[in-house]
């Protein structure tokens, strides 16, 4: 006989696990089937973002920062350490201690909502039937009255640069070296490219990063990627635009990469290669061609607005459909379906999602960049100011960068705020709660901050809108 839930979820990265907390606090009797393994063969939840992405990467970028920070400026601070001494070993066991707690972490919270765990793989039959396969059992068939898809992404793989798993590796094998290579390639200025390739530098690494664009970091505000690509280099990262890569070759030498720019063919020969050319939805063996699941071109789960699929009662969220790759977007798609599954009116604004790279400064962003205003004929203001300004961030001898706010010049309702500073992934919630409730520069400039703080700096960029900055010349 088959077992009968309200709702099945297949996937428990951060998209799966909270749409199944959701939905059991709900009261509907769910299921959450994960197939992830460990290299051990040691079964968790949690996903990528918790097992190989967000969590243990920023354990080792936290480590390496705080190495960093003892070799070049605590003896500005007069603060002496003796020898600094890099134990790789202690650093790598203290991020697989963070990611034991928090992934074990997500099983006690399915057993405390009454979330049913099952370790080992899913996939979509017809008519909301569900075959599990546990890792090591018979498949066994679950009938739901909604399945909701979440099964992640995996890294694209270059045929130029092919993982060998030791000198060519992907994301989870960069976070995992268990020595500092001498000289690192990376393949890839993105996300991953800058946070890993500054982990590795900041130990002692010489970094090399090829990137197949010409505009670093296309994605952000302009002004805020130029201010983060002369930090960058100041810090020493070797960022090389418009290079795309041909081929590499494995020798006795360490790995030569070869690419072209516009000058034409180069090489350079590197200890091992980091290849973070993006991710790609993951749906292999999941759809049972009948199920009536369309997946785009691109390999994505088709959804419309509210995460529904082209299958009656079959929903999908997190990395395995559009929109940015992120955690916190694939939760929040997780809690809305959980909440319209039960009957809920809800929605996921999809204009306030904040993106947030954590490397040395940190950068971070909500809402419009002035490029795309400028694109789409919106009249618009903006303010700026520069952290150099700012107490705070004086004393936390962390100056670099600014914040940048733009708005409506006819409403003066923000559109975007825009980091490259100190914890500015943390600032840019303010931006969001802003920005969620339709906030305008002067609400921002009437709200009072303390002093000193970082968030003065968002303050005064809200003045700058107007001109009105207190700590900072008008122009
Ligand atoms: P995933 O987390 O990928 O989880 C999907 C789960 O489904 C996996 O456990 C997988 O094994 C399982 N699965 C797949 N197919 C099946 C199947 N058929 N049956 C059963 N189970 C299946 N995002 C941020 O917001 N902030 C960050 O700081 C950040 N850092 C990152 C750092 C790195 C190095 C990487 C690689 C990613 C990072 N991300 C970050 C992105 C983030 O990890 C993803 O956006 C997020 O994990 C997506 O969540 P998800 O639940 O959709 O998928
Ligand atoms: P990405 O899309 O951020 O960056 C990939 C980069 O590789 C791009 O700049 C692209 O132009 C470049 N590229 C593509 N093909 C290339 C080639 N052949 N040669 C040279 N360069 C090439 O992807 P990523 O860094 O792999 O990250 C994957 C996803 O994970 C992202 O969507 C990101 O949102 C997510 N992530 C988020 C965080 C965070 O939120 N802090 C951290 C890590 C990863």
């Amino acid at each position: 006989m088959s077992r009968k839930f309200d709702v099945v979820v297949i996937g428990a990265g951060p998209a799966g696990y909270v749409a199944a907390i959701r939905a059991a606090q709900h009261g509907l009797s769910t299921a959450c089937i994960d197939a992830w393994q460990n290299p051990d063969g040691s079964t968790v939840f949690g996903g990528t973002c918790l097992n190989a992405g967000c969590i243990p990467s920023k354990a080792l970028l936290e480590s390496s920062e705080l190495y960093h920070r003892a070799q070049q400026e605590f003896s500005a601070h007069g603060i002496g350490v003796g020898e600094l001494a890099l134990d790789l070993a202690t650093m790598q066991a203290r991020k697989a201690s963070i990611v034991r707690d928090l992934s074990g972490g997500i099983g006690a919270l399915f057993k405390a909502n009454g979330v049913t765990g099952l370790f080992g793989h899913g996939r979509l039959l017809p008519d909301q039937k569900v075959q599990y396969t546990p890792h090591a059992g018979e498949p066994e068939l679950l009938e739901a009255e909604h399945v909701v898809l979440a099964t992640g992404s995996t890294p694209v793989e270059l045929s130029a640069a092919l993982f060998d798993g030791e000198r060519i590796v992907d994301s989870q094998g960069a976070l995992e070296f268990d020595a500092v290579p001498q000289r690192l390639g990376v393949i890839g200025a993105g996300v991953i490219g800058l946070e890993l390739g500054s982990v590795w530098q900041r130990l002692g690494a010489e970094v090399t990063i090829v990137e197949a664009m010409d505009q670093f970091l296309f994605m952000a505000d302009a002004q805020i990627a130029r201010e983060a690509q002369r930090q960058f280099k100041k810090q020493g990262l070797d960022i090389r635009l418009g290079a795309m890569v041909r081929a590499t070759e494995i020798t006795d030498a360490g790995v030569i990469l070869k690419y072209d720019d516009e000058q034409g063919g180069h090489e350079i020969t590197v200890d091992k290669v980091i290849v973070a050319v993006g991710r790609r939805p993951a749906t292999g063996n999941l759809l049972d061609p009948l199920a009536g699941v369309d997946v785009s071109e691109r390999g994505f789960v088709e959804v419309d607005s509210e995460c529904r699929t082209t299958a009656l009662n079959v929903w999908a969220v997190g990395d395995v459909v559009r929109g940015p790759m992120l955690a916190h977007k694939g939760s929040e798609e997780g809690v809305m379906v959980a909440d319209l599954i039960a009957g809920d009116v809800t929605e996921v604004n999809y204009d306030v999602i904040p993106s947030v790279i954590y490397t040395a400064p940190e950068i971070a962003w909500v809402g419009k960049t002035e490029e795309e205003l400028k694109k789409a004929g919106v009249a618009f203001k903006s303010g700026t100011f520069n952290f150099a300004a700012s107490g705070r961030a004086k004393a936390m001898d962390q100056d670099a960068g600014l914040v940048k706010i733009v708005a409506s010049a006819t409403t003066d309702r923000i559109l975007g705020v825009h980091i490259c500073g100190p914890m500015a992934g943390e600032l840019i919630g303010e931006g969001v709660l802003a920005m969620e409730f339709q906030a305008s520069t002067e609400d921002l400039q009437r709200t009072i901050h303390g002093h000193p703080t970082l968030t003065e700096a968002v303050h005064e960029a809200a003045l700058a809108v107007d001109r009105r900055a207190i700590h900072a010349i008008n122009r």
